[in-house]
């Protein structure tokens, strides 16, 4: 096995021509607006039409589909036309579809090549049909691949190349017995092609048995493209979380949004609450009907829906385009997931936004982890107050009406506010009482009353704001339960009182009177916070240096009573 790790090389100089592609497929990839190969396929597609097995490792979004389609599309002999040449095995039925939606744009200007996608839960007929008129390209589902060998109306005595895109996805749901008769079932002198946002020991053990020294491509993290996709986090108090949502939809107002969960129970909550509120988001999750999820699919895209909440695995390799905000309503379990879903946006050079939503201290800590992970410095940022969703709300509506004005044709509306005018009625009378026709819901969420996020007090977020320069800080109650802290540094290190104020003063904005009992021993200090306070002064702190030595900070197990 060779592997090819972090195959960077410049391959953004790279352009298609570079390949070794056809004229008809250039012109082809040109038109879908391609103009520099990602790196999984400026290496996968020379590999692959090197004629050897491959395995390629690459994020959601990198194009993996035109990493082995190009080549598969270039490699098909003419000699043999009329017989099945390439199979292309995905999860679920919507990838087999975007798999031939790309492979038929990509083959548009070389003749006759028949591509047909088969798939559960559509009519099997069908299908037996189309497959009749001898496609060399056949996509499709394990189950009904499976299906149609056994009715002998799928023929592989010819196959040339085998594909399993999102080939773990496929083990996780259960077809890999499928997997394998089919693999059993294919001529020896094959080429296959195995490509995996994932990779698992499973999957792995598979390419053993199936393929033939295969050239492992591996996208590593470092090189994930994310520099489009602008990331907030919003640290918020525990049980505003639904509130917190509300709010940040209200501001950013977003035309198409994912918002993310990590269980299907969440998705349906979540769905339920915001339908509670007035906002409408449909769900995608497996345990759904095929149908009804390709019906929330085509709605999402054709933008009847502009809000899908959804779990990982139902939202897994999805090739859905223009989502604007992505929103981490849970914090992903696995980091991996916080790259696949917000990978959802900012998608082909476009810029999104990605919204992050985190509850406590552990949460908190795991910041840390999806930093390291995303190898980017990520930012908290402030929970907009509800004077600036007002503001935003207003500023919408105002948008609009100048928007009708500009657009004219209002001779006969005119026509009625004259009317009213004559009956002595002022006209900003008038324009309230229209506005408040056509906006009643959201003007009344103008007047809304006070900041119930406001009102709590000695959270985590408000702390951050502080450092921001934003409004609030922590307002230490004196009755709180406080806890005692143990640092690494004390006489010996010339350290003073005031070293330790002023460093979780500054890193925390918690004010000096919520820190007490400070106690310098020769080698090692005490010092006591407010319980709540204590896991975001350890993560802040360790590492940092306080007079040239680096910080470690525990927490003394005994609680202080008072
Ligand atoms: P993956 O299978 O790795 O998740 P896809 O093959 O579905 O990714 O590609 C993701 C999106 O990026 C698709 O909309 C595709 O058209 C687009 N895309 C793929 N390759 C390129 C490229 N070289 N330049 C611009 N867009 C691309
Ligand atoms: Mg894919």
């Amino acid at each position: 096995m060779t592997e090819e790790k972090n195959v960077a090389e410049n391959t953004e100089e790279w352009t298609f021509t570079d390949l070794d592609i056809s004229e008809e497929v250039l012109r082809a990839v040109a038109d879908m607006g391609f103009t520099t190969p990602s790196h999984i396929q400026a290496k996968g597609i020379p590999a692959v039409l090197s004629g050897r097995d491959v395995i390629g490792h690459s994020q959601t979004g990198t194009g993996k589909t035109a990493a082995f389609g190009i080549p598969a599309i270039e490699m098909l002999k003419p000699e043999l036309k009329g017989k099945t040449q390439v199979l292309i095995m995905c999860p679920t039925r919507e990838l087999a579809q975007q798999v031939a939606t790309q492979m038929r744009n990509f083959s548009k200007y070389k003749q006759g090549v028949g591509i047909v996608c088969v798939y559960g839960g559509q009519s099997i007929e069908l299908q037996i049909n189309a497959l009749k008129r001898s496609p060399e390209v056949v996509i499709g589902t394990p189950g009904r691949i499976m299906d149609h060998l056994r009715r002998r109306t799928l023929k592989l005595a010819n196959l040339q190349i085998i594909i399993l895109d999102e080939a773990d996805e496929m083990l996780n749901m259960g077809f890999r017995d499928d997997i394998e008769t089919v693999l059993k079932e294919v001529p020896e002198q094959r080429q296959t092609l195995l490509f995996s946002a994932t990779m698992s020991p499973e999957i792995m053990a598979i390419t053993k048995n199936y393929q033939n020294d295969p050239l492992i491509i591996k996208v590593v993290r470092k090189e994930l493209v994310l520099p489009n996709i602008k990331q907030f986090l919003y640290d918020i108090p525990r049980g505003t979380k639904m509130e917190v949502l509300c709010r940040l939809i209200d501001y950013y107002n977003p035309k198409r949004s994912m918002i993310f969960c990590n269980t299907k129970k969440m998705v349906e909550e979540l769905s339920e609450k915001l339908r509670n509120r007035g906002y409408f988001a449909e769900t995608l999750h497996g345990d759904m009907k095929q149908f009804a999820r390709n019906a929330v699919m085509e709605s999402f895209k054709k933008g009847r829906i502009d809000m899908l909440i959804a779990t990982d695995v139902a939202a897994r390799g999805l090739d859905i385009d223009h989502v604007e905000y992505v929103i981490n309503y849970d914090l992903p379990q696995d980091m991996e997931f916080y790259v696949h879903r917000i990978g959802r946006t900012g998608r082909a050079g476009r810029t999104g936004t990605s919204l992050t939503l985190i509850t406590g201290n552990k949460e908190f800590a795991a910041l840390r982890d999806l930093e390291r992970f995303t190898k980017q410095k990520l930012e908290l940022a402030p929970i907009p107050t509800l004077a600036e969703v007002e503001g935003a709300r207003a500023s919408r509506i105002a948008l609009d009406i100048e928007q009708t004005i500009e657009k004219g044709l209002l001779e006969k509306h005119k026509g009625i506010v004259a009317g009213l005018l004559e009956k002595g009625i002022p006209a900003e009378d008038i324009a309230a009482g229209v506005l408040k026709m056509l906006y009643a819901s959201d003007v009344e969420y103008i007047a809304g009353g006070e900041d119930s996020i406001k009102k709590e007090e000695g959270r985590i977020w408000r702390s951050r704001q502080k450092i921001k320069g934003k409004d609030g800080g922590i307002s230490v109650n004196p009755r709180a339960p406080r806890v005692r802290l143990m640092f690494n540094v004390g006489k010996k290190d010339r350290v003073l009182a005031g070293n330790f104020v002023g460093a979780i003063a500054g890193e925390t904005g918690l004010p000096g009177k919520g820190i007490r009992s400070i106690e310098i021993f020769e080698s090692y200090s005490f010092v006591e916070v407010p319980k709540d306070m204590a896991d975001i002064i350890i993560s802040k702190l360790t590492g940092l240096k306080m007079k040239g030595k680096r910080l470690k900070v525990e927490k003394v197990k005994m609680d202080i009573k008072k």
